[in-house]
């Protein structure tokens, strides 16, 4: 028998039955992002990562929003590259989370030369911290001038192929269609949020009812170009638009972006249905945190538990967040 309430009169407390269990080891579940930009975030957004249980990240060096010179060089995209090189170890001991890179070329805006970095790439490749090439992947439009589409191809299947030759996994950036707004901004003002001088995008390079999932599709013509098996491919913002091709076209892991929902319209809500449908085996989340947009570092944590509030078992939970990005950037542990 419980003693009766010493409230004065009844409360909920005095109505409600037993609660449910809680998840509490979700609590301390160690957790990995694939696909950040932490390197060009503050000391104080890395160290939420620590303070919220990250124990590994891939620090992506790819970036478009980062190489200052319109027409872009190969240099330019190097500089990116060696300056994360050089970054790497001091973020890594200041948070105790193991910080690896990706080291890419992205398609986001021409670059002028890009053999040069293909040529440069295979020796990046060898650095222990290496552990993913990318993102790439072709994009159906630029920043300031276009780039052809087949040319866009071939520079992320030679990416592929690299990454093939190195046992890389390769993290595929796949275009979004992004959500639905009411309104629209004034011109000329830009996304508020979002670092980036938008008028001076350039006309689409691929058309049609659906560009975004066409570049996908692109970039599995690529992958199969390559000949790199499908399981160490991630498309990272994997979306609505994309997950059906992807889930039963190939065996490619899909990785859900969620740090900057606000923009792209994706959240744990999605991956909680994409999990309800497909099962976790191929599914990991990642949060694109980085310094040209208003993103969360806390949004992988937010996301365990909003996983575990829509419905997901612990253990899909821990197969998405850690054993996934473990077993295939051979990270963490
Ligand atoms: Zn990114």
């Amino acid at each position: 028998m419980t003693p009766p309430d010493p409230t004065k009169r009844p409360t909920d407390a005095t109505h409600l039955e037993e609660g449910p269990d809680l998840p509490t080891e979700l609590l301390n579940l160690p957790w990995i992002d694939v696909h950040n930009h932490a390197h060009t975030l503050s000391w104080e957004d890395r160290e939420r990562y620590a303070l919220s249980g990250c124990e590994s990240m891939v620090m992506v060096a790819s970036g478009y929003h980062w190489t200052p010179y319109k027409p872009v060089r190969a240099s330019d995209v190097r500089f990116l590259w060696d300056d994360a090189v050089n970054r790497r170890a001091a973020i890594e001991r200041g948070h105790f989370f193991e910080a690896n890179l990706g080291l890419g070329i992205h398609t986001g805006v021409r670059i002028e030369n890009p053999d040069e970095l293909l040529e440069a790439m295979a020796d990046y490749c060898d650095l222990e911290e290496v552990v993913a090439v990318g993102e790439t992947g072709v994009t159906p439009a630029q920043h300031v001038e276009a780039w052809d589409v087949a040319e866009q191809r071939a520079v992320v299947q030679a990416q592929m192929e690299l990454a093939d030759a190195h046992d890389l996994p390769v993290l595929l950036h796949t275009p979004n269609q992004s959500g639905d707004s009411s309104r629209t901004y004034r011109s000329g003002i830009g996304v508020p949020g979002y670092e980036k001088n938008t008028e001076l995008s350039t006309e689409p390079v691929l058309e049609g009812d659906n560009p975004a999932l066409e570049a996908v599709k692109l970039d599995v013509q690529a992958m199969h170009g390559a000949g790199i098996d499908d399981d160490r491919v991630v498309a990272s913002h994997a979306d609505r638009n994309n997950t059906d091709y992807l889930m039963e076209n190939t065996d490619c892991y899909l990785s859900y972006t969620i740090g900057h929902s606000w923009l792209i319209g994706v959240d744990a809500a999605d991956v909680a249905d994409m999990i309800d449908e497909y099962g976790p085996d191929r599914i990991m989340i990642d949060t694109d945190c980085a310094n040209v947009l208003r993103t969360d570092p806390f949004a992988l944590k937010r996301a365990i538990f909003e996983l575990y509030r829509y419905g997901i078992d612990e253990d899909a939970i821990r197969k998405v967040v850690l054993e996934n990005p473990r077993d295939v950037f051979g990270i963490g542990g």
